[in-house]
């Protein structure tokens, strides 16, 4: 498995044709040894399906072999200990690997499996999962229970923030720069409008996994000389809300407060993602939670991711999808790593949620 995973790593996955060649990688290594798995193309964009085992029930694997740019060096493994280094170690070809090696292990039992396991191989995570696992889920390819290998150090990532991104198209009045007094000056009041939104009552909201949404003031257009007051700013926010806010309410929210202070300001949603909101009471989750604390011989933690994944988009269909995967640290940083002891675990621990 970490020949395989070194073999991976080696492929430098960081734009679409090498996120490509690796997922033909992973199809060969499959049909190697005896797995069907089903191409599909979106946009230049490849992915695989392949499914063992039969009964009502489905689980998905869901791993993406694209990883975030990095140099040369990054795409050279080298092992140190129990550490595995390269681009793509931790986030998230080890996931993938181990997925792998797991559904073969499953495919020769194939059988006396009582239900259906599904291998979703993807190409466009960390550019969005538009292309690749949306068009998947979009084709039908669901499932019950959803697994994304992200690294969490085989924690159970249960929900993650929902995402809304806009912009605000803030007015003013122009007039001559050596008489500001006689115009309004939009940038002043872009500030003063997100001061205003900054009290609103939706940056409040908690759950037993968030202290807190997070608002992040991401670009600023205005201005074009320095002896005119500006007549228009347009300030654009990323918004990570807290599972269990309701995205209409906070934009309604936002409006409210802007249509009374600020008269003429414009709200537009460039973007949004659902929150992923899978319950701790779901009995995937409870069996994934007993079966890991089993085999780690650790307490096993549920948690709230900050960031989004693949998981979003099997959530928004009504499937209690997670974020679960080995251990590993610097994803998208310099010295990527993974431990190889855990990604050991964490096939073993796919393997037994699905035959015990
Ligand atoms: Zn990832």
């Amino acid at each position: 498995m970490i020949e395989l995973l070194k073999d991976l790593i080696r492929i430098k996955s960081d734009d679409v044709e090498g996120a490509n060649e690796a997922l033909l990688f992973c199809k060969e290594w499959l049909e190697q040894r005896g797995i069907m798995a089903t191409l599909y193309e979106n946009e230049s964009h490849l992915m695989l399906v392949a499914e063992i085992g039969s009964g009502e029930e489905c689980v998905v694997w869901n791993g993406h072999v694209d990883v975030v740019p990095g140099n040369d060096s990054q795409f050279e493994p080298y092992i140190d200990d129990d550490f595995l280094y390269g681009r793509g170690s931790a986030d998230m070809k080890a996931g993938v690997a181990a997925m792998m090696v797991a559904f073969y292990e499953l495919s020769k039992v194939s059988q006396t499996l009582t239900k259906k396991v599904q291998l979703h191989i993807v190409t466009d995570e960390e550019t969005g999962g538009d292309f690749t696992s949306k068009y998947l889920v979009d084709k039908g390819f669901t499932g019950d229970f959803v697994i994304c290998g992200e690294p969490t150090h085989l924690h159970i990532g249960l929900q993650a923030k929902g995402i809304i991104q806009f912009d605000v198209h803030v007015k003013g009045k122009s007039s001559h720069g050596s008489r500001p007094w006689e115009g309004v000056n939009a940038i002043e009041q872009a500030f003063t409008f997100d001061k205003e939104m900054r009290n609103l009552s939706f940056l409040t909201a908690s759950n037993a996994f968030y202290d807190y949404p997070s608002l992040n003031l991401a670009k600023i257009h205005a201005g074009a000389r320095y002896n005119v007051v500006p007549d228009a700013c347009i300030i654009s926010y990323d918004l990570r809300f807290v599972p269990g806010q309701v995205e209409k309410e906070i934009v309604n929210e936002i409006h409210q407060m802007a249509d009374q202070l600020f008269p003429g300001t414009i709200l537009v949603v460039h973007a949004t993602a659902p929150a992923v909101t899978t319950s701790e009471n779901d009995p995937y989750v409870a069996k994934l939670h007993s079966v890991t604390s089993e085999i780690t011989k650790e307490p096993t933690n549920l948690f709230g991711q900050h960031g989004s994944a693949d998981t979003r988009f099997y959530a928004e269909k009504g499937a209690g999808a997670i974020e679960f995967g080995p251990s590993g640290a610097d994803w998208h940083g310099e010295k990527e790593y993974v431990s190889i002891s855990s990604v050991e675990k964490y096939k073993n621990i796919l393997v037994s949620f699905i035959v015990n």
